[in-house]
């Protein structure tokens, strides 16, 4: 084929996927646009997840009729006019093309009126070519109602999750938002029911009780800091108003973060905002988790809200068509604050004692119990670090290999180390074997192989569970509803995003149910599957690893031989469910090159 100019509707599709990925980038887009017409009351109405309606309500400045055919029109904004403000963006919206993308993956209708005008205008957008304008009586303010997504584009439908996941979606974009702006009001109404309402009355603390419950805001501490040069507390609670950035370059911080003692299965609770903005930033993400270090068992996450207000000449926010990443002019300035803050806050607000099995060292009091007898009948005792670089797998030169789905020899359980680790001695040499991995392997053949011929057991409760989920774990719960029932839990839906529990995997029976099944719906959410399982086998997986002994649980020589035994019987006794190795080999050759015996 020649080259030529793609038609200015399919430029305009292929334009719009960029902006507008599923219903929650709408919504999104609806938004900020009404955050910056200054509206103080915002209320988001969807059905069916958005597929087939989003309206976003404001009571903002509104557009003036002889402008509002051109706020559809692709690059047309009133936020920029010169490649000078790209320097200094403190709108939330600058790239003019958030309508024009909306309106060419689906149907809008737009009803406008700014205060100063008598007669608003209605525009009705179709396949991004404007059908009907005409003025209206309405309030002043903006209302867009968007139909029909993607119906154009059935590439894009097919992706489109469950209404529940997607409602989810905007639910999380809402509650952000919402943080963003305390004297917004926010209201969200999912298929005719009030499913959020943030107050509006300017106070941070009341939209974190609305947005993750009076327990968990209860354990939050509040955070504050400044750049390194100044770290005089500030005034509180500044508030994050865009288009009044700081008159210094300082960088100013503050926020909430959790006490030690609450953490979460992953890090979508721990959310970032500059000037205003809700960003994604790992490597921000990556100052808090280290905040922590030592304080969280391994593998869970705190929550957090942090609020970042920075000169915008600091910040470039033109890096990604959804808004969503930005770039500090001083990053490593910007992740030490934030993790200098956040530290302080947890030795000066929660002293804890140092936790568990965080680092990767063996925990002391065990392990100098070990090196007592270590050191018994020889002069002098190994010094820790010396006796841990023994044990180190590092040290042996070659790695020490996972194989492959080779069924185990027979084993003998020499010990534990680290609380974590089996060690033993086969005819090959040495074996190190994951407690936690181990069991989730055995626990899942014993249920996949049950599961052939009959139910998986289940454990009915003495009294059902209520369970009031996040609008996203709702939704993960809502799509694999019939894989838990099969796996055998007894889940009822109890109206909106409630569920009551009534029975549970019988392996699953630990004293809080709830928080297992909220555990394993987290582990759904976060889609850690590297071997594609269908979504029966995740669910069980997941319930395995929930279910399976720990890491840093001291296990009698019993329980470790009966580890061993059930792990010798897999199938496939090298890998955890989810293909992680359960099992390192130390071979004999391996053990003898390195201490020179050959
Ligand atoms: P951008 O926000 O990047 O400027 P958009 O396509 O989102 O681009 O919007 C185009 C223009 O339409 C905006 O610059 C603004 O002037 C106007 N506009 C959009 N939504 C609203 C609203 N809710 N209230 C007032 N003006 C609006
Ligand atoms: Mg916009």
């Amino acid at each position: 084929m020649p080259i030529r100019i793609l038609p200015p509707e399919v430029a305009g599709k292929i334009a719009a996927g960029e902006v507008v990925d599923r219903p929650a980038s709408v919504v999104k887009e609806l938004i900020e646009n009404s955050l910056d017409a200054g509206a103080t009351d915002i209320h988001v109405e969807i059905r069916e997840g958005g597929r087939r309606l989003i309206r976003v309500a404001d009571n903002g400045g509104g557009i003036p009729a002889e402008e509002v055919p051109l706020a559809f029109a692709r690059h047309a904004t009133s936020k920029l006019t010169d490649v000078q403000d790209l320097n200094q963006i403190a709108t939330l919206g600058f790239r003019g093309e958030a309508l024009a993308s909306i309106a060419a993956v689906s149907q809008v209708t737009f009803l406008t009126r700014p205060r100063a005008q008598a007669v608003g205008q209605f525009l009705r957008v179709e396949d991004g070519q404007i059908a009907r304008q005409e003025g209206r009586g309405c309030p002043a303010g903006t209302v867009v109602t968007v139909e029909h997504l993607f119906r154009n584009m059935p590439a894009r439908l097919k992706f489109l999750r469950q209404p529940q996941t997607e409602t989810g979606h905007i639910h999380t974009v809402i509650t952000h938002y919402a943080l963003a702006y305390p004297a917004t009001q926010f209201q969200l109404t999912t298929d005719g029911r009030q499913a959020f309402q943030s107050t509006g009355n300017g106070n941070l603390y009341d939209v974190l009780i609305a947005v993750h419950g009076l327990e968990v805001a209860e354990q939050m501490l509040e955070v504050q800091g400044a750049n390194d040069l100044d770290e005089s507390p500030r005034e509180w609670p500044p508030s994050p108003v865009p288009g009044h950035p700081s008159p210094s370059s300082t960088l100013a911080l503050f926020g909430f973060t959790s006490v030690p003692t609450l953490h979460r299965a992953n890090r979508n609770y721990i959310a970032f905002f500059v000037n205003g903005r809700w960003i994604q930033d790992r490597s921000l993400a990556h100052a808090v988790a280290e905040a922590y270090h030592t304080l969280l068992p391994a593998g869970r996450h705190p929550v957090a809200l942090i609020f970042l207000e920075m000169d915008p000449s600091e910040v470039d926010v033109n890096v990604h068509p959804t808004k969503r990443e930005v770039k500090f002019r001083n990053g490593r300035q910007v992740f030490g604050t934030v993790q200098r803050a956040v530290r302080r806050t947890l030795v000066e607000g929660a002293p804890v004692p140092a936790l568990l099995h965080a680092s990767r060292t063996w925990p002391a009091p065990e392990w100098e119990h070990h090196q007592s007898l270590l050191s018994l009948g020889r002069g002098e005792p190994l010094s820790t670090q010396m006796a841990m670089e023994l044990y180190r797998p590092g040290d042996l030169g070659q790695e020490p290999q996972p194989v492959g789905p080779v069924r185990l020899p027979l084993l003998r359980v020499v010990g534990q180390v680290g609380q974590t680790y089996i060690v033993a001695e086969g005819p090959q040499g040495m074996y190190l074997i994951d407690q936690h991995a181990a069991h989730e392997r055995i626990l899942y053949e014993q249920i996949m192989a049950a599961h052939g011929q009959q139910a998986i057991s289940s454990q009915t409760l003495l009294e059902p569970v209520p369970l009031s989920l996040d609008p996203t774990l709702a939704g993960v719960l809502a799509e694999n509803l019939p894989m838990f029932n099969q796996a055998g839990f007894d889940l009822e839906p109890f109206g909106g995003t409630t569920y009551l529990l009534r029975a549970v995997p019988s392996i699953l029976v630990v004293p809080d149910v709830g928080a297992a099944l909220v555990d394993i719906l987290e582990m759904l959410r976060q889609g850690d599957d590297p071997l594609a399982l269908q979504a029966e086998q995740l669910v069980i997986a997941a319930v395995c690893k929930r279910a399976a002994i720990k890491a840093g649980q001291t296990l009698s020589a019993e329980e470790m031989q009966q580890v061993i035994r059930q792990l010798e019987q897999c199938e496939s006794p090298r890998t955890c469910p989810h293909g992680r190795p359960t099992v390192l080999h130390f071979s004999v050759e391996q053990l003898e090159k390195e201490f020179g015996r050959r």
